[in-house]
């Protein structure tokens, strides 16, 4: 018996990025990680930066989608994500992703030693700078250090 599925779209401000029926979605929310199964209770969360994982009926390989936050709607035949960012591994430049890691390093070690700037909005969004590049590493693969 085929096991069920559930539709994912995953929307960006600029197009949609990824359309499928999938078995199930793995998603790092503002309460932390969830695995969304098909029929699964209705649901409104926040997104925080990661690589979602995505899992198929037939067993395939699971597919990285990098999400650089947003919002996820869930009702028991449908997955939405409202991201304000997000890109399959092949439209992910590396270089760029690693540029973007080493400036938000750099930002924070600057925040790290000076401590009147210690807990300010600047460290938040460095912070998220930092969480969307590793995202976007991680959804191709790629090693890093932190
Ligand atoms: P950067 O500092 O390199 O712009 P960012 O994390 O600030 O990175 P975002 O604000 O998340 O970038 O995204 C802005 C736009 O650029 C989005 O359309 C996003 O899909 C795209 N983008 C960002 N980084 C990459 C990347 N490494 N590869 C491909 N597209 C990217």
């Amino acid at each position: 018996m085929a096991l069920a599925t559930t539709r994912l779209d995953i929307v960006s401000p600029d197009k949609v990025v990824y359309s499928a029926d999938v078995r199930m979605v793995i998603v790092r929310s503002t309460g932390g990680e969830l695995g969304i199964l098909p029929k699964h209770a209705p649901l409104v969360t926040g997104l925080t930066p990661h690589a979602m994982r995505v899992k198929f009926e037939d067993g395939r390989d699971d597919q990285l989608i990098a999400c650089a936050g947003g919002f996820m709607e869930v009702t028991p035949e449908k997955v939405t994500v409202l991201a304000t960012a997000a890109e399959e591994p092949i439209d992910i430049d590396i270089n760029r992703a690693q540029r973007a890691m080493e400036r938000a390093k750099e930002r924070l070690a600057k925040i790290h030693d000076n401590p009147e700037v210690r807990e300010t909005i600047d460290k938040k969004r460095a912070e998220l700078a930092l969480h969307r590049a590793m995202a976007r590493l991680i959804a191709t693969n790629t090693s890093f250090e932190v």
